[in-house]
């Protein structure tokens, strides 16, 4: 069952149109992959979706609701939070200053510090860090904060823009043993992946957008055996 839902979405950058007619469904409860070069407007999907940027037309549909065009914290209010391209923590706020800012438009305040505390369950680097400049971690440890504080919301459906941009590869591995790890704990996942050998180990649907238009759509077999998918995105191993 779908549980985001967009349907002939179209943004634009003044005269320039990024997204031209995306439509693509999202199912509940599982990892769904955005595939795409640079430019080709991954970030601007997903900046859309999470209400920072207003499409011309089209719909988004989560759980039944229309939220196009609608504000972010609107988005966020309904259960939809985004994990941003290059981690984006505010660095000059210490990490659990970062965390709380993450839940900033929780109505029950009162579960805030019992779901730092997970927080830090998972990523005790974090709790060790806790007082320290957000500015001042290593990527791996900004990406782990910038999950992290997306987490605080409780969301149901996690945006993730590319998390393992830029990090090392033993980081990469822990960033989506994470990502099937939330999944596993019933968090629908909305990934956008460059690394197509990695996304493999952990999707369950592709899509693969080029300048602004999804060019295709289908399992992770089905992904495998497409022979300009195999040419482009697994033609060598990472
Ligand atoms: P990347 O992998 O490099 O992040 P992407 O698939 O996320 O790429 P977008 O960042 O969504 O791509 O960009 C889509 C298109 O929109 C590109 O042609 C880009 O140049 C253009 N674009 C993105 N941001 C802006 C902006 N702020 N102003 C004007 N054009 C923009």
């Amino acid at each position: 069952m779908a549980v985001l839902e967009i349907n002939d979405i179209v943004t634009a950058y003044g005269k320039i149109e990024a997204l031209k007619g995306v439509s693509l469904s999202v199912a509940e409860g599982k990892i769904t992959c955005l595939l795409g070069p640079n430019g080709a407007g991954k970030t601007t999907l997903m900046m859309t979706i999470s209400g920072i940027l207003k499409p011309q037309r089209g719909a988004i549909r989560f759980n039944g609701q229309d939220l196009a065009g609608k504000p972010a914290r609107t988005v966020v209010g309904q259960g939809v939070a985004l994990v941003p391209e290059n981690r984006l923590v505010f660095p000059e706020m210490t990490v659990e200053e970062n965390l709380k800012a993450g839940a900033y438009l929780r109505r029950d305040a009162g579960k805030v510090p019992s779901d730092i505390a997970s927080v830090y369950e998972r990523f005790p680097r974090l709790q060790e860090r806790r007082e320290q400049y957000a500015g001042t971690l290593s990527g791996g440890e900004q990406q782990m904060l910038a999950i992290s504080r997306a987490l605080m919301a409780r969301p149901k459906l996690l945006l993730m823009d590319e998390p393992s941009l830029g990090l090392a590869p033993l980081i990469v591995e822990d960033i989506f043993r994470i990502v099937r790890e939330l999944n596993n704990e019933g968090t629908t996942i909305f990934l956008v992946e460059q690394n197509a050998h990695m996304a493999l180990q952990v999707a369950h649907h592709f899509y693969l957008i080029e300048q602004g238009k999804i060019v295709f759509d289908g399992s992770p077999d089905e992904m495998e055996e497409d022979e300009v998918i195999k040419r482009a995105y697994l033609g060598s191993k990472v």
